[in-house]
């Protein structure tokens, strides 16, 4: 059947795996934070497919990237020098604390990636014995046989066998934990330094510090990951750098390559030392094509004031969700995040709020603690910031009305 004839039917079709709990929207096009449905109605999109659109839909330099690569060469493999490639990692490195990046094509990728450097740099040091990683309650680091492991939520675990051994998680934010948890076979530390899934959890500047201090005292290696929280969405290129520390490892993917599949683990040189010619691979993994879209986002979070940008949008949403708090208090519980990586907490089921906001042609993400994540694009204008407040409160006196 040719695509057009292709009649879309009024439910889900059967024959995509129903692994996820979607809204009956088909969305046709975007044009920066707006998304328009098939039947024509505009949506304000502050979900961003799940913090992916860093620049908004439809960013002409990245559509001038996109569509001058394919014109060239889509793929080639990791066969060949992939010039993209090349120039993407070098100025990742002269912008970040890394050495040494391995471009994959996603978040768990990017994770797993991680693990695998970890583990390998005890194993090059004569240490194999030392390949477990401590993880945290509420974490999310995708949806890999390791990563569920990693992050240890029940409900990504279950019915998949025995999880992966070799991760010890303890409570987020628990510095005590963190050092009992360390013994003869630990590795490193993983963590996001801001919790996305687990419902925006900001990692406290003391607490990141601390741990830093920890893995040098212990040799252990300082895992982050950055896939959610990277990127320029916190004002910062990576939000480790508003705690004034450096990783020795870190997972990249999401807005990295603005919507297209794109993810990156990153780690010094010295943590990197395991990873020899043979020990990792992927086929698609930092191919022309998402390489030249990966480059293109990094030029316009390069430009002068964008970050900065970033940094005043989001203190202005903070102001604007006080107020919404404010006015909700039966409702709003509270009002976290860094940058333009948002969440509210409620009371009610975050469920009724993200499907209000839906009704009202907002679109959000929900998170785990019953928090509703707000992750509008990095270029958002402030007029749109605005128009999203009077959603909120006008689908926050949906929920609210006694039913
Ligand atoms: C989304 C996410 C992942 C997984 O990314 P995928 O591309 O879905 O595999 C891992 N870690 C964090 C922090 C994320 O937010």
């Amino acid at each position: 059947m040719s695509t057009s004839a292709f009649k879309l039917a009024d439910a889900p079709s059967p024959n995509v795996m129903p692994t996820y709990g979607r809204q009956n929207i088909v969305f046709e096009r975007g044009e920066g934070a707006w998304m328009v449905a098939t039947n024509g109605d505009r949506y304000l999109d502050f979900a961003s497919g799940v913090a992916v659109n860093a620049l908004g839909h439809a960013h002409p330099k990245l559509i001038a990237a996109l569509t001058e690569q394919a014109h060239k060469l889509w793929h080639c493999s990791n066969l060949y020098r992939v010039a993209g490639q090349e120039r993407l990692a070098e100025r990742l490195c002269s912008l970040t604390f890394a050495d040494r990046v391995f471009f994959c094509n996603s978040g768990a990728e990017a994770c797993e990636g991680a693990i695998k450097v970890a583990r390998r740099y005890h194993f090059a040091n004569g240490h194999p014995e030392r390949w477990r990683l401590i993880t945290f309650k509420g974490a999310f680091h995708g949806r890999t046989i390791a990563t569920i492991a990693a992050a240890g939520n029940p409900k990504h675990l279950e019915g998949f066998g025995p999880p992966a051994d070799g991760f010890d998680i303890v409570p987020f934010g628990d510095l005590e934990a963190v050092e009992k948890a360390i013994g003869p076979e630990t590795a490193g530390i993983m963590l996001e330094p801001i919790q996305g899934e687990g419902g925006v959890n900001v990692a406290s500047i003391a607490f990141l510090k601390a741990l830093r201090e920890l893995c040098d005292k212990h040799g252990l290696l300082l895992v982050l990951d950055e896939v959610q929280s990277g990127m320029g969405r916190t004002g910062k290129l990576f939000a480790h750098e508003w705690a004034g520390i450096k990783p020795d490892v870190m997972a990249s993917a999401k807005g990295i390559g603005g919507g297209f599949p794109l993810g990156a683990f990153m780690a010094t040189a010295e943590a990197a030392k395991g990873m020899t010619p043979g020990t990792h691979g992927s086929t698609y993994g930092g191919n022309p094509l998402a390489v030249a879209v990966g480059n293109a986002v990094l030029d316009a979070v390069l430009e002068p004031g964008f970050l900065a940008h970033v940094e005043a949008m989001g203190l202005r949403l903070k102001q604007e969700l006080a107020r919404v708090k404010d006015e909700f208090p039966g409702e709003v519980q509270e009002v976290r995040g860094l940058g333009l990586l948002a969440g509210i907490k409620v009371t009610k089921p975050v469920g009724d709020l993200v499907a209000a906001c839906t009704a009202e042609k907002f679109l959000t993400v929900s998170a785990g603690d019953n928090t509703m994540r707000l992750l509008a694009p990095l270029n958002v204008a402030e007029s749109e910031i605005s128009e999203a407040t009077q959603r909120l409160t006008r689908a926050l006196r949906r929920v609210s009305k006694p039913s």
